[in-house]
């Protein structure tokens, strides 16, 4: 264990798309730390296994169906966390939907549904906990992002515009919430082992290949590393962080295909 094992202790964490992949992980280390954990997607069978790990960690949770592309299924998740516990200290928007098309093929339900989730769903979920956030005086929002938004998103254009979106939303929110007490913050990974969306993507061992060439650190995430980013901008080590995007790849952003040939 990296962090002190009671740094959020009492603290109450809504992480969306919390049942799979990094969000699991997410979930997983939040509640090792202390905190109780509301799990919400549309599809609440893919939070058992989580939620029994959590609760055998001394935590409690609770598993919400929410899509979060709906304004009124938002609100009410957000009621349902603060009527079980009172209180939300952290925000994980981590729910996310892609798939790979090319800009030329994509049809605007393809687009629209991706930007929906990706987009308007962080907008939705950030704006519904605001308001115990800002009675309360603290809290920490933490947006999921993905490299490709920080340059050419070729095959995911709707995902890539969607997070960057989300990272100049990211800042705004945090400078004008940063009165209130609430930090805003995102986390952008470059790609990450045994997730689903990379057993896709780099099937094939030649693309997998050419995908390391290009990280300087020579390997792919961990999803454990996406999740220990999350807490150190929870923890009590960041408090003076605010509308910042932690990049997590291993230097594959910065890296040129120059370095890829050397
Ligand atoms: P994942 O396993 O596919 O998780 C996505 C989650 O979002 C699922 O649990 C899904 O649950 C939920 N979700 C999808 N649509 C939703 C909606 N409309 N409302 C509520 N929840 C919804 O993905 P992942 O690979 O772990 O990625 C997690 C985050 O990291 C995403 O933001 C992704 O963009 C980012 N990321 C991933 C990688 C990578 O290598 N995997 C790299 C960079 C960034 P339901 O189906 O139950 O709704």
């Amino acid at each position: 264990m990296i962090f002190e094992k009671n740094l959020l202790k009492e603290q109450v964490a809504l992480v969306t798309g919390g049942g799979t992949g990094i969000g699991e992980v997410i979930c997983r280390e939040l509640a090792g730390h202390g905190a109780h954990i509301a799990i919400a997607s549309r599809d609440p069978k893919s939070h058992s296994g989580i939620v029994s790990e959590i609760e055998s960690l001394g935590c409690q949770t609770v598993s919400i169906a929410t899509d979060v592309r709906q304004p009124d299924e938002v609100q009410a998740m957000v009621g349902q966390v603060i009527e079980k516990w009172g209180h939300i200290d952290i925000l994980v928007n981590n729910a996310a939907g892609n798939f790979l098309c090319s800009a030329e093929e994509l049809s605007p339900n393809g687009w629209k549904s991706v930007v929906d989730i990706v987009l308007n769903g962080t907008f939705l979920v950030s704006q519904a906990v605001l308001p115990t956030m800002k009675d309360q005086g603290t809290g920490n929002i933490i947006n999921i992002g993905a490299t490709y938004a920080l340059s050419a998103a070729p095959m995911v254009s709707h995902s890539g515009a969607a997070k960057a979106g989300v990272l100049n939303m990211t800042r705004t929110l945090a400078a004008e919430w940063a009165p209130y007490g609430v930090r805003v913050n995102m986390i952008t990974p470059g790609p990450v082992e045994e997730t689903e969306g990379v057993r896709r993507l780099l099937g094939e061992p030649q693309v997998r290949q050419s995908m390391l060439k290009r990280i300087p650190l020579g390997r792919l995430a961990r999803k454990e590393e996406i999740a220990w980013a999350v807490l150190y901008l929870v923890s009590p080590a960041a408090t003076f962080i605010t509308g910042n995007n932690l990049v997590v790849d291993g230097g594959m952003w910065f890296a040129s295909d120059g370095f890829a040939n050397l």
